[in-house]
């Protein structure tokens, strides 16, 4: 739910940014280099109203990746997150559930099918014909991957995860239904609180500081995380040595060549200044990742999430969001973001969201 819904108390945004806590770059916090160009200036917080000072956003010359300069320094930017919560929403829905209905049963059916066939697992109850009798569709199939993180059926017990940025546990949870042996991480103490009273290992606090034993990980994940980083190429070697050889990163993060981006300009969604510290597209990331010592690196088919993100630009735009009464804006909307998701289907390097999948050389 976006914080212009639950009607946040609006704080002074006109007030500037504490001094003391702004720092300098001069230079790409992903590539060192000092060549760029303006991309947007006076961006403020407009969602969740957390943030005082207004921001400019660059655009690398060097990569292609884009940053706030100055930006909050890593001492003060937990005044961005006064009013910002991982911890709270409602969980994705389990098509692995048990119960439900007869329709979520045959749903359940379809999805199991289509992960047994492409992701190599033995989930039961299954119906084999199921994926020539009704096979999801092409949006159904983007969704269940982005589902599950694209991950690929454990080697054998013990497998292990490690989720950053891990919230209330959502993941967590489906990940451990899948037969990973799980851990998460997160900054928000409410968010560790509530995984650890779902039964899971949560650590508090940043993955430079968590005591964790180098090459002990299959896989990490790290959603919607990496554009949060003062340091998000040092940040993705502290995750390669965590993982053991030949172990896999998933990464999604907002895309600077999004559909919406064109459309909605400083008001798309993804930018959320200044929280935000560093956005990437697809060339940026992937060299970001090849940085940090990465091999392997593959750009996976979109969330289909123009939805989300169109209709939530354009409650940035209005200041609010829009009223069930306006239902030809609704259909226009909901119109322009299935064609930004068609559009990323057809080419994944123009998703709201970009996700990578890389390996640690074996
Ligand atoms: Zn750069």
């Amino acid at each position: 739910m976006s914080r212009l819904e639950t009607g946040a108390a609006a704080e002074p945004l006109d007030a500037p940014w504490p001094a003391e806590h702004l720092e300098v770059l001069g230079r790409c916090p992903a590539c060192a280099s000092p060549s760029r160009t303006l991309l947007f200036e006076g961006l403020s917080d407009r969602i969740f109203r957390a943030a005082p000072g207004r921001w400019t956003l660059w655009r690398c010359s060097g990569c292609g990746a884009a940053y706030l300069d100055p930006r909050p320094d890593l001492a003060g930017i937990g005044l961005a997150y006064r009013t910002y919560y991982t911890h709270g929403g409602t969980a994705p829905r389990d098509v692995f559930a048990a119960g439900g209905g007869l329709r979520r049963a045959v749903k359940r059916l379809r999805h199991h099918a289509h992960y047994n066939a492409a992701f190599g697992y033995a989930l039961r109850p299954a119906a084999p014909l199921a994926r020539w009798v009704a096979p999801l569709s092409a949006a159904a199939r983007a969704q269940a991957g982005q589902l599950i993180r694209h991950l690929p059926a454990p080697a054998g017990p013990g497998s292990r995860l490690l989720d950053v940025g891990c919230g209330n546990g959502d993941f967590l949870r489906i990940a451990r239904r899948l037969g990973f042996d799980v851990m998460g991480l997160d900054l928000d103490a409410a968010a560790v609180a509530r995984a650890r009273g779902s039964g899971f290992t949560v650590l508090a606090g940043t993955i430079e500081e968590a005591a964790l034993d180098p090459e002990s990980f299959e896989h990490v994940t790290l959603n919607h995380v990496v554009e949060h980083l003062h340091d998000p190429v040092g940040t993705l070697r502290r995750v390669l040595a965590l993982l053991r050889p030949g172990g896999r990163v998933w990464v999604q993060t907002p895309n600077l060549d999004a559909e919406g981006l064109k459309r909605f300009g400083a008001d798309w969604r993804g930018l959320e200044p200044p929280r935000h510290l560093t956005l990437f597209d697809a060339s940026s990331l992937e060299r970001a990742l090849c940085a940090a010592g990465f091999s392997r690196i593959a750009l996976l088919p979109p969330k289909p999430d123009g939805a989300y993100f169109f209709a939530e630009s354009l409650a940035i735009q209005r200041g609010a969001p829009v009223d069930r009464s306006e239902r030809a804006l609704r259909r226009r909307i909901r119109s322009e973001a299935r064609r930004a998701d068609r559009v990323a289907r057809r080419q994944p390097e123009r998703g709201e969201c970009i996700t990578f999948v890389a390996h640690r050389p074996a």
